[in-house]
């Protein structure tokens, strides 16, 4: 792609967060791999002005190890000198006199304001330092355009035009480990707890940290409480506690406001909890301040973070003198450029509209999913208070809840969500213990059978819990007698059926759809949320539990590689799950900078083993000890037969000749983590009301009308993710036409182009694919 040898610097500026460093080693790597020299300028624009040893080049070896590491490595600052032009004038000659031809800066909104406003003047600039005689007329041909590209790095999730910024899902895990913690001391002495979080105009963390933990009352500031605030806290709160609740969490951002502009105030809330003539919590406060900025990136900031340098480096190579400055951004699960300036001015707009009071208008400014998420929330605490959702009587459904296949993180905070989400429109959500197999083996009307009632108190505290509470089972409706399973959601009387599981609940929703024709009791509406570590249901990207999966599993290859660190240079072969779906090791891999992967889609062969471990005796050839981590290289479980961890690590130490060493390990079941991550979490909420949404438009006896189901396609049918959408689709088409059924993954792989990214990035040469 690159016609000339370009030089590519970046830059980490405003707040630091978490995914920085992967940003620069992403960057970095990628620039080398295009043929460009890499720069890096050091403390932001401070760097930029300042000049001399700031603007250093790069080397592939000096971001080793970048990924595992919190904050930015190559430092960050807010400088004054920048927002005058004087400073930025010096900075464009520093730029010139090192001969950079393209600034990527990963920063929030102030430095791409900041960004934005150089490359304006930069013509001036230009202009002003060959009139000054600062420079000559034939220094600055060459930089006629000043290339820029904008990547948001910032925990607060606060830029308009992507749903995700770079660091923002790691302090979101963070807020959500410390409620987490709160919660449990909170439930002990029966206490209140008043927890602020950052977000001075946004508040999507304090909003998700609601949603995740199902705190029981956020404020935020794009949507400020009506102004019987304090009565419906109160409302919210009593009820809570009058269902047997013993802890109250309460979430405020540090921009919260009333509707007059006036500030809500940890304190002001903590009194009204603890008012002896009102509600007489024992209430606390607890600013959880930078710990939220702290820490390592989670999985999915990693990959955020690299494949977004990797486009950063395309998108600066790509672009023309007309080219509009671009700003790389996300939407659901597509990497997307968009114009810089707009999406500034918009980010801009939220805080003016905030301030204007004009809150329809700040919330309209933020994504899609920040909106689903607030309607999300306030229909799952809210339950029966909020009578303009409740239906009449004849609308009101009898929903089976079921889990099937394997627990995947997020299944419990999906079901919370849907039964929440029952309550408060009047509905009558059902367990089906254990999967198929429980509801067809213990379908006794004791209270122990298969089907029972949710225990409100209970489902309340399943937001952050991992596993399936109401269990799960791999069986299959025709294994556990197809005539049964019909008879039994005839007896219980069942308007529909909410599934949520892997491949094997997508394989059950396609055999009850089937057998409609024979069984007129499953004319009843199906939907099916996606829910297994492997990530390997067709129809969506994204299953619930596979980003706590790959959380678990970086975490894990992060202390590997720190033990290998310690000892001697070794390389560790680590077996991942997923299937013959290769997702998690690849996503696994961009998340570590693994030296390769291995994934059923491709196989193993002897020649990429053979180039493989050519390729580490190379890199240990020539690393004189001044980088000791370890290297990583990840294998799908099914991968390959023969060519197993254990066989491959054999394989690798017999070739090393005792100049490195090497050995396997199997993370296994750790992978299905403990507690599910924050993302999971959320989603789960969402896609679960969604998913009942969907249920609910078929209303109560759908059997009455059979033939009106059977010919509805989307009466049986998976959400998912799709590219930039959140959809559902008819499981009869995803069945036909998305479905690799032997190998029980989709037909099209979308995450399979991150291969290559992984592969670059790792350094791992070309290979010859197998015959
Ligand atoms: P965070 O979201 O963490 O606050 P940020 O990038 O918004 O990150 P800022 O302190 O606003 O952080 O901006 C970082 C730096 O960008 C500033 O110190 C300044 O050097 C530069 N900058 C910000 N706004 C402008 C501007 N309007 N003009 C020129 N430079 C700016």
């Amino acid at each position: 792609m690159a016609t000339t040898k370009k030089k590519i610097a970046v830059m980490t500026s405003g707040g630091d967060s978490p995914g920085m460093n992967a940003v620069v080693r992403a960057v970095v790597r990628m620039s080398i791999h295009m043929g460009c020299d890499p720069y890096c300028v050091y403390e932001g624009y401070e760097g930029l002005v300042q000049g001399g040893n700031f603007i250093r080049k790069m080397e592939w070896n000096d971001v080793r190890g970048y990924l595992s590491e919190g904050g930015t490595l190559i430092g960050t600052a807010r400088c004054m000198a920048f927002y005058e032009r004087p400073g930025r004038l010096t900075a464009a000659k520093n730029l010139i006199l090192n001969g950079i031809d393209a600034l990527i800066i990963c920063g929030g909104d102030g430095s791409l304001t900041g960004a934005d406003r150089f490359r304006a003047e930069w013509p001036s600039l230009l202009e002003e330092l060959v009139s000054t005689g600062q420079l000559e007329a034939k220094q600055v041909e060459p930089y006629k355009h000043l290339n820029i590209v904008g990547l948001v790095g910032s925990i607060d999730n606060d830029l308009s035009g992507t749903d995700a910024t770079i660091g923002a899902y790691s302090a979101l895990a963070r807020v959500c480990e410390m409620v987490d913690y709160i919660e449990a001391t909170a439930s002990s002495h029966s206490r209140a707890f008043v927890i602020e979080v950052m977000g001075r105009h946004c508040g999507w963390l304090a909003l998700m940290a609601g949603v995740a933990t199902g705190a029981d009352f956020i404020f935020i500031p794009e949507k400020p409480r009506e102004d019987n605030w304090k009565e419906e806290m109160r409302q919210v709160i009593r009820k809570h506690r009058d269902w047997g609740k013993r802890k109250t969490i309460v979430i405020i951002a540090e921009g919260a406001l009333d509707r007059h502009g006036t500030k809500i105030t940890p304190e002001m809330v903590k009194d009204l909890l603890a008012d002896k003539s009102g509600l007489a919590l024992d209430t606390r406060i607890t600013t959880l301040g930078h710990v939220q900025r702290g820490g390592t990136a989670v999985a999915y900031d990693r990959m955020l973070a690299t494949l977004q340098g990797v486009e950063a480096v395309k998108a600066v190579l790509e672009a023309t003198p007309e080219t509009e400055t671009c700003v790389i951004a996300i939407t659901e699960n597509k990497i997307v450029r968009k114009p810089l300036m707009a999406a500034v001015q918009e980010t801009k707009k939220v805080a003016k509209a905030i301030e204007a009071q004009d809150f329809d208008k700040a919330m309209s400014l933020r994504d899609t999913e920040f909106s689903d998420q607030y309607k999300s929330y306030m229909m799952t605490t809210t339950m029966g208070l909020d009578q303009d959702i409740h239906l009449d009587d004849t609308k009101k459904m009898k929903i089976g809840f079921i889990n099937v296949g394997a627990p995947a993180g997020g299944m419990n905070a999906a079901i919370r969500a849907g039964v929440a989400y029952c309550r408060s429109r009047g509905h009558e959500p059902l367990a089906i213990h254990n999967g198929f197999a429980g509801f067809a083996r213990h379908h006794g009307d004791s209270p122990l059978g298969a089907v029972r009632h949710f225990d409100w108190l209970e489902v309340d505290g399943w937001a952050s819990k991992g596993g399936s509470e109401i269990g799960t089972n791999r069986e299959l409706p025709e294994e556990s007698g197809m005539e049964l399973i019909a008879k039994l959601i005839e007896k219980y009387e069942f308007d529909a059926l909410f599934l949520i599981g892997g491949f094997e609940a997508f394989h059950s929703v396609s055999q009850l759809r089937k057998a409609r024709a024979k069984y007129p009791s499953l004319c009843i509406p199906m939907a099916l949320l996606p829910a297994t570590i492997s990530n390997n249901v067709p129809g969506t990207e994204y299953s619930l539990g596979s980003d706590t999966c790959l959380n678990e599993l970086v975490a894990y290859c992060d202390k590997i590689k720190q033990s290998a660190s310690a000892t001697r240079r070794r390389v560790f072969v680590i077996e991942t799950q997923g299937g013959r779906c290769g997702y998690v090791a690849i996503l696994g891999g961009l998340g570590v900078g693994a030296s390769a992967v291995y994934i059923p889609e491709e196989g193993i062969s002897l020649d990429m083993l053979n180039a493989d471990v050519k390729h580490l005796k190379d890199v240990f050839t020539k690393d004189k000890g001044q980088s000791r981590a370890g290297r990583l290289i990840l294998v799908n479980e099914k991968a390959s037969k023969v060519f197993t961890a254990k066989l491959i690590a054999d394989i690798i130490r017999e070739e090393a000749h005792d100049r490195f060493e090497s050995r396997d390990s199997i993370p296994g079941h750790v992978q299905q983590g403990g507690v599910p991550s924050a993302m999971d979490r959320c989603r789960a909420v969402r896609l679960a009301i969604k998913c009942i949404q969907h249920l609910e438009q078929y209303g109560p006896k759908p059997q009455k009308n059979p033939e009106k189901i059977m010919n509805d396609p989307l009466s049986a049918s998976v959400i998912g993710i799709k590219g930039a959408d959140v959809v559902f689709s008819p499981m009869e088409q995803v069945e036909e036409n998305e479905t690799d059924w032997k190998n029980r993954r989709p037909t099209a792989a979308h995450w399979l182009d991150n291969k290559e990214v992984v592969d670059i990035l790792g350094g791992r040469p070309p290979y010859p694919l197998p015959e």
